[in-house]
């Protein structure tokens, strides 16, 4: 079993992607965040979280804090006044556009500022088309991952709230590639942050969300992870979580996921139905107008019929959360009752995703001393 990464959190552990209104495309609702969910994290992006807003404002709930890498390299001309010169400096180092040392503290203060519990170092994603073209832009690939070595090192040096979990994003497209950068992540840690390997609290898997419907890629990436890592270290993937692949994305590896499935599900009126229930989600506008919710969560007691509920997104997304964080439940439970690949397997008897998801998880998640 991994060393825990906060106190109470239980793997798997499900985050749920929310700003709380502060951008992005989550709404502002939810703030006091609903009670008697079970609902104890939530995922920020540091992009997002300029000035104002602060974790206390969530009660109990765990501030988890991504670095917004994608939205800060990869939309340059939404970056913030004050980086905004620094486009130019980095171009004349010969570095990608973007990217930079201020731009690496800047994160690291919003996380601390905003007083995250856990954050995650800024990545540099590699190009989508590497994760299954291994022959894909070699150059850029080695370069990316430089640098995500190096604002990893610079991090863990800079980081000044020693009670932030702080993870180390991954970027990587095959197991040489992921040992390139453990190797060269290894080094500046021992170079700039007095540390090594052995000083990091954690781990992320990053670079898939273009790749998210790959169920098989996930959990390849993740078994990769595992290989190199063990099973001792904390292990998070990034961005590409929902119900039907909760059991399957522990199984191969991960402790730790975020989602936010549940929440744009809603938008589109989208009601999840509960684990192993065909089909996995219903329109609510195609529902007959005596229909009633099927469910007893916050969300649906709100409302007589289906009908109604379909006007009320928050709504929507709270029962979606509800079944979202219930999956990671039932897949716990499994793990802790010895039968994880049982759950599993009946899972992909429906499921051809997780089916052939399953050729690439050799090595299961060991659930029992
Ligand atoms: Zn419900």
């Amino acid at each position: 079993m991994p060393r825990t990464l906060l106190p109470g959190a239980e793997p798997p552990v499900v985050v749920p992607v929310h700003n709380l209104g502060a951008g992005g495309n989550t709404p502002p609702f939810w703030l006091p965040p609903p009670r008697g969910l079970g609902w104890r994290h939530a995922m920020f992006n540091a992009f997002f979280l300029g000035n104002g807003y602060r974790a206390s404002m969530l009660g109990e709930i765990r501030a988890w804090v991504d670095s917004g890498a994608f939205l800060f390299l990869e939309a340059p001309q939404r970056r913030l006044a004050g980086l905004h010169g620094s486009g130019a400096g980095s171009r004349a180092r010969g570095l990608p556009r973007g990217w930079s040392e201020d731009l690496v503290e800047e994160v690291l203060r919003r996380q601390e500022r905003f007083g995250a519990d856990v954050a995650f170092t800024l990545d540099y994603p590699l190009p989508p088309g590497s994760q299954v073209d291994p022959g894909c832009c070699p150059g850029e690939v080695a370069e990316r991952i430089r640098l995500t070595a190096r604002a990893a090192a610079l991090a863990y040096q800079l980081r000044s709230r020693r009670g932030m979990r702080l993870l180390v994003v991954l970027q990587y497209n095959g197991v040489e590639a992921l040992r390139r950068l453990l190797e060269l992540l290894d080094r500046e840690l021992r170079e700039h942050a007095g540390t090594g390997l052995d000083g990091v609290d954690g781990y992320a898997v990053g670079g898939l969300v273009p790749h998210s419907a790959k169920w098989w890629l996930l959990a390849q990436r993740l078994q990769e992870a595992r290989r190199l890592l063990g099973w001792d270290t904390w292990i998070h993937l990034l961005g590409v979580a929902g119900p039907r692949n909760t059991a399957l994305l522990y199984t191969a590896g991960a402790d730790s996921m975020d989602s936010k499935t549940y929440i744009i599900a809603a938008a589109k009126r989208l009601y999840y139905q509960p684990s192993g229930a065909k089909p996995a989600r219903i329109s609510l506008r195609e529902t007959s107008p005596a229909q009633k919710p099927p469910c007893r969560c916050p969300g649906c007691t709100r409302h007589e019929t289906l009908q109604e509920m379909r006007r009320d997104t928050q709504s929507i997304a709270l029962h979606n959360l509800s079944i979202t964080l219930e999956a990671a439940r039932e897949a716990r439970e499994a793990c802790r009752d010895g039968r994880l690949y049982e759950l599993l397997k009946s899972q992909a008897k429906e499921n051809p995703r997780i089916r052939k998801a399953l050729r690439y998880v050799t090595e299961p998640r060991p659930c029992r001393d």
